[in-house]
């Protein structure tokens, strides 16, 4: 399994956060992860937890369930089976990493947990800020030996930290459990949330720069730009990339940015950022070679490389350090959309509306939570829920993730009806269901109970009255359902 921790603030007026602890289970198809996560532990409260006495319920049963695992009924065949638990993959962003690994936080000294480059401390506006320009030698690489011999001086020697190296962490004592190597540096917070923001705020807050350009002009060119079908969520433009969520900021650096970023930024400027662009859609790819790693690298190691000269070296943030290190694990562990933690970042917003609505679910049993998905995949997969057929209707919400019915119901048959998608488009959303060799039915829309007329549209209020005026004169007595062009052009 892997597990993942981060604070959620509940109230804006005040500083009380929720962490929960968040497993998900390694061999699942990704898309069927966040479906079957278990919330094993949480904390609530003004400060930080301990992170040593807060993980140790959840630590002595990652032992319990290694060492003898626990049973369960696979009704497939009736046997009971015993299934042993490792959990190799932690996913935090900086701040919650520091904190469960009893690290130095990421702007002090020491502060990157995956090398022992100390960090240079230098000039920014009126204050300070922690850099990490590549200097040569490069830093050594941490390991969890090194680490533990690190916190044992830590403790022996009375000082603040070693190596940035506070105390012992906890998490060591989980069987198999990779202290450094599998505490795994997070795409999400580190590149989405982390440079591509940063960069946002250097090229709209700063005036007189070469690259500096007005908050306006980026306005414009996104509401010029025409979203494709995949990405739903529309651009809010009132605070510009500082309330963009992380889906946002990947979608801007994916695919905005190359195209608008060359009219707003000077040559020099803008073939640095595609450093970074092309860095990270090689890391996005669904499978990646070695050629593919090599390219990140290098790609990589140029975007950090170039900042010093082009923006000053107190743009070289940590977060721009870690993307070498993001590269790095893909070694170990795929490519980092894999494991990232935007799997846990619904949940953890999702627990934050519930908290307000007193429907939190607190047991925190991961033995029981572990055992409930094993056995509703089971369930899913053995037993027939849906005797009849599964209709797949159009406008869901969630109409992408429907595949993920053809995986738990192999062998149920599925119809989806569409009134208003042209053909290209049900094309698309028909693979989204993995339908094999499905049949076609198509209908003209000339019938005789079907009328078009055009109105010409006016304000909202009175585009209403219209509508209800037409639903009065001729559909009275009926019942019916009124249909959009589009889900964003509606009264
Ligand atoms: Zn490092």
């Amino acid at each position: 399994m892997a597990f993942a921790m981060d604070g959620v603030q509940v109230f804006k007026s005040s500083n009380y956060a929720i962490w929960p602890l968040f497993c998900t289970i390694n061999e699942l198809p990704f898309h069927l992860k966040a479906f079957f996560m278990t919330l094993n532990a949480l904390w609530f409260g003004m400060e930080k937890p301990n992170p040593n006495a807060f993980c140790k319920p959840f630590v002595d049963e990652t032992i319990q369930l290694f060492r003898t695992g626990f049973k369960w009924l696979d009704k497939s065949n009736n046997v009971v089976r015993v299934s042993r638990v490792l959990f190799p993959i932690a996913i935090a962003d900086a701040p919650a990493r520091a904190m469960l690994l009893n690290f130095m936080q990421f702007n002090g000294s020491y502060g990157c947990h995956y090398c022992e480059h100390p960090g240079i401390s230098v000039i920014k506006g009126d204050g300070h800020v922690r850099v990490f320009p590549i200097t040569f030698p490069i830093p050594p690489l941490r390991d969890s030996k090194t680490t533990l011999l690190h916190a044992v001086a830590a403790i022996n020697s009375g000082e603040k930290h070693i190596y940035g190296v506070k105390e012992f962490s906890i998490l060591s004592l989980i069987p198999e459990f990779d202290l450094i190597n599998g505490t795994i540096p997070d795409i999400m917070h580190g590149v989405f949330l982390g440079i591509v923001k940063h960069f946002l705020t250097i090229w709209l807050d700063s005036t007189g720069k070469p690259y500096s350009f007005m908050a306006k002009h980026l306005d414009e060119a996104l509401r010029d730009i025409k979203l494709p079908d995949e990405i739903l969520r529309m651009y809010r433009s009132e605070k510009y990339g500082k309330s963009w969520k992380a889906s946002e900021l990947r979608n801007f650096l994916l695919f905005f940015s190359p195209v608008i970023l060359k009219s707003l930024l000077p040559n020099v400027f803008y073939r640095h950022w595609l450093y970074l662009v092309n860095c990270c859609r090689l890391l996005q790819k669904k499978s990646m070679t070695q050629e593919d790693l090599q390219h990140a690298r290098i790609l990589a190691l140029a975007f950090l490389g170039q900042i010093p000269d082009l923006y000053g070296v107190e743009h070289v943030s940590y977060n721009v350090h870690l993307l070498n290190h993001i590269v790095e694990g893909v070694d170990n562990w795929g490519a980092p959309w894999a494991y990232s933690a935007f799997l846990y970042e619904d949940a953890g917003g999702n627990m934050k509306t519930q908290f307000h609505g007193s429907k939190l679910e607190t047991k925190m049993n991961i033995e029981h939570r572990v055992e409930r998905s094993l056995k509703a995949i089971v369930k899913f997969k053995y037993e027939k829920l849906f005797a009849g057929e599964i209709i797949a209707v159009e406008n869901c919400k969630d109409y992408g993730q429907l595949s993920m019915l053809r995986t738990l119901f192999p062998e149920v048959p599925i119809m989806a009806l569409t009134g208003t998608k042209n053909l290209l488009r049900q094309s698309k959303q028909f693979s989204s269901l993995l339908l094999e060799n499905p049949h076609f039915f198509l209908t003209s829309c000339i019938r005789g109970n079907l009328i078009l007329q055009l109105i010409t549209k006016s304000t909202l209020v009175k585009n209403l009255k219209n509508i209800v005026e037409i639903i009065q004169e001729i559909h009275e007595t009926d019942y019916g359902i009124i249909y959009c062009s589009s889900r964003n052009v509606y009264e």
